[in-house]
């Protein structure tokens, strides 16, 4: 799932390939840029903001694109053969002399000017891996809604940016508290800590190919993923329940042991009959 790392090991690759180079090939496959050619433009830059990929194009163009759940840019060489995916699930080719970048499943692909980049990403908050990030105002826009449960307001990316499920779920345990605990009520130590720790986080995994949180051998995440094993700090059986804000559901994982603070109760997302068994 991409999250803010992932995000900008996309771009480094787009960047690397694409970088001061002419596009000899334009091909968009979504409806709206049937008709656009890019070709004989120099690609001038491809930057992350947040979970967002901005391509500049000479003459004050703008891609940008966006991943969600399981969008993709491929970077291949010329003769490779190409492996994102079936083609119709292609939305861009961009193509040099020697390399041809593929855009896979991107739900979010437009074409704007680069004067009007901020209507796009411009309602993000400070950008964990960007030259923007700011601790401080990440935790003031953190707290501005004390009732909204941190694992919400950590993915909400007008907070901060570049915080996808993963993160949220290990930093909640990083944090010693639950997805469900009400902003407000972190505890001041932690919340002082917590913009700093999102940040190593990100950047501790911005070069590597599987994400890892825990400093541990053969261990690469403290809770996510783990449910129903033993969690690898106490040895309490993890737990998974779905968050969300009533749109969209995310799979989440805690530790009832090392996490304090509310949490579903056992059976409540799967059914509440089953909690009133026998009576
Ligand atoms: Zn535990």
């Amino acid at each position: 799932m991409p999250e803010g790392d992932t995000v900008w090991q996309a771009a480094q690759r787009l960047h690397a390939a694409l970088a001061g180079r002419t596009l000899t090939r334009s091909d968009f496959r979504v409806p709206r840029y049937a008709t656009v050619d890019l070709t004989g433009r120099t690609v001038l830059d491809v930057t992350p903001r947040g979970k967002h990929l901005l391509t500049r194009i000479e003459g004050g163009l703008t891609l940008h694109s966006h991943l969600r759940m399981d969008g993709a840019w491929k970077v291949f060489a010329a003769g490779q053969r190409w492996s994102g995916g079936p083609a119709h699930q292609i939305r861009v080719i961009l193509g040099t002399a020697d390399r041809t970048a593929v855009g896979y499943r991107l739900p979010v692909l437009e074409l704007l000017r680069t004067a009007d980049e901020q209507r796009a990403v411009g309602h993000l908050g400070p950008d964990l891996l960007g030259p923007d990030w700011d601790p401080e105002q990440a935790l003031a826009n953190l707290r501005e809604d004390p009732a909204r449960p941190l694992g919400e307001a950590l993915l909400d990316q007008r907070n901060l940016a570049g915080i996808g499920n993963v993160y949220k779920c290990e930093l909640c345990f990083l944090l010693g508290v639950t997805p469900w605990l009400p902003v407000g009520e972190l505890p001041a130590d932690r919340a002082a800590k917590l913009p700093a720790l999102a940040q190593r986080l990100l950047e501790a995994n911005r070069d590597r190919p599987v994400r890892r949180t825990t400093g541990l051998r053969g261990q690469d995440l403290f809770v996510y993923g783990r449910a129903p094993r033993p969690c690898l700090r106490c040895g309490t059986s993890v737990r998974l329940a779905d968050q969300g804000d009533g749109s969209r559901e995310r799979p989440t994982y805690w530790c009832p042991a090392c996490q304090a603070g509310p949490a579903p109760r056992p059976g409540g997302f799967t059914g509440a009959g089953r909690r009133r068994k026998g009576t």
